[in-house]
């Protein structure tokens, strides 16, 4: 073998090493950021090392930090697993090196990843001419949609961004609900729209914007208008109603965004697909692989109706460059980039469309067995209405419910984590990885049990 071989050997075999610890290792990372800094500290070695050595010296020092994030009790945040498919598939990507932002240039990638772009428009019941650009995550495709629908919503009234700029541009109506995930401020915020500018529309109690609500809001003003709406709020899970509000937005001539980071994936499941109702009428969708579909870290969707619109965002100048139609890069803020929708094609390749189905039904199923167990417990409520894949719960007071966040964290079966909720202390389950199985469920309900009532 050769020192190549031997070390993506290295590699394969502390991989699996790594996987196969994942029934029984603590989920929470057992060291913390000074115990790995002090085990990898020291000054630049003079001399280098054998590849397959440095393969093996990483994956030993790092394991005691590495969090089970790819096993089936780990609930934190919204963060998926990683199917076997997608994940071979990932490791595909970085031996093939295609820098994949043209089609002259990186042909093969970018047809699979055009392809998995299809797919995905399919699945949710999205116009199959939309530009799907594959970026880093939800962030990056919530930033790419409303940098699109900035750019349109100018446009539309005589205003060029990319020559004029924004300085002197007319004011735009930036309107989004109170409980909007805070990436879209920090989209809004790097677009030169600031948190002070933000038109907040009040919600109901799971989280949704209230539609009577937005229909004030618009009635007084007008001028360019961008509405944010959300499939899946980050704590409830709870879906907008995208029927009224769509409605209401299209008569104010609005750009209507949807974040559905980790919602939008109901739509591909025909038992969960009514709560995305109307979500098809918006103009651009923002949605994540690496959550729902279970792809690893990192891959996200902007989603635009009109490809003319995403190109006139973003299109670059650039003579050196090789332009044929619809690139990749002509649809996202990305020049240099890996194929990061290649693993996302390879999980939806492995699964069908009844194993994308099934994968979002079983998700909802772990949330409503995580709910009855949880329920069982005597002093546990729970804060939500459970119809998709997040369930929240707090226990007595505030103090007790972070301090049963921070008791989950050490006993190790799993990982939840804490929120704020109308004003108290909450614990967040998310039910979104693949490897979830009942008995992961019932060992996390029954630590729970042992750390409430000893
Ligand atoms: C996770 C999430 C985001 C951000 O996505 P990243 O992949 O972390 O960049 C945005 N919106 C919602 C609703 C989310 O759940």
């Amino acid at each position: 073998m050769n020192d190549r071989e031997r070390a993506l050997d290295a590699a394969h075999r502390r991989a699996t090493e790594f996987l196969g610890t994942l029934a029984d290792r603590p989920v929470w990372p057992r060291a913390s950021l000074d115990d790995m800094l002090s085990a990898f500290d020291g000054p630049l070695p003079a001399h280098g090392a054998d590849a397959a050595d440095v393969v093996d010296e990483l994956a030993a020092k790092a394991d005691p930090g590495l969090v089970a994030i790819p096993g089936g009790r780990f609930f934190g945040f919204v963060i998926g697993g990683t199917l076997p498919a997608a994940l071979a598939a990932d490791w595909l990507v970085s031996a093939w090196d295609q820098n994949s932002g043209s089609s002259v240039l990186t042909p093969a990638t970018v047809a699979v990843e055009r392809i998995a772009g299809r797919w995905m428009l399919d699945l949710f019941s999205l116009p199959e001419t939309a530009s799907v650009g594959f970026v880093t995550g939800g962030q990056l495709a919530n930033f790419t949609c409303l940098a699109t629908a900035r750019h349109a919503v100018l446009a539309r009234i005589g205003w060029d961004v990319a020559e004029q700029g924004l300085r002197a541009a007319p004011p735009i109506r930036f309107v989004v609900g109170a409980d909007r995930h805070g990436s879209i401020d920090r989209a809004a915020r790097f677009l030169g729209i600031g948190r002070g500018e933000l038109i907040v529309v009040d919600s109901d109690d799971q989280g949704r914007m209230r539609a009577d609500a937005l229909e004030r809001t618009l009635a007084d003003g007008s001028g360019p208008l961008i509405v944010c709406l959300q499939a899946g709020e980050v704590h409830t899970g709870a879906f907008d109603d995208f029927g009224r509000l769509i409605e209401v937005a299209r008569r104010h001539d609005a750009w209507v965004h949807v974040d559905g980071a980790f919602g939008l994936w109901a739509a591909a499941s025909p038992a969960l697909r009514h709560l995305t109702a109307g979500m098809e009428d918006a103009d651009s969708w923002a949605t994540d692989a690496h959550k729902t579909l279970n792809v690893p870290y990192d891959c996200g969707m902007a989603i635009v109706r009109d490809p003319a619109d995403s190109i006139a965002a973003f299109r670059t100048g650039g003579d050196y460059l090789i332009y044929s139609g619809l690139d990749p890069w002509d649809v996202t803020p990305e020049l240099s980039r890996r194929a990061r929708g290649v693993p996302a094609w390879a999980a939806l390749r492995s699964l069908g469309r009844s194993g994308v189905a099934d994968l979002i039904d079983r998700l909802h199923a772990n949330a409503v067995a995580m709910t009855t167990g949880l329920r069982s417990i005597a002093g546990v409520q729970i804060l939500n209405v459970v119809d998709y894949t997040q369930v929240m719960f707090r226990v007595g007071s505030d103090d007790d419910t972070r301090a049963l966040g921070a008791a989950i964290l050490a006993e190790g079966t799993a990982v939840v984590t804490g929120a704020e909720w109308r004003g108290h202390a909450a614990l967040r389950c998310s039910m979104s990885s693949w490897a979830t199985t009942t008995p992961d469920v019932d060992r996390t309900v029954q630590a729970i049990r042992s750390l409430i009532d000893p």
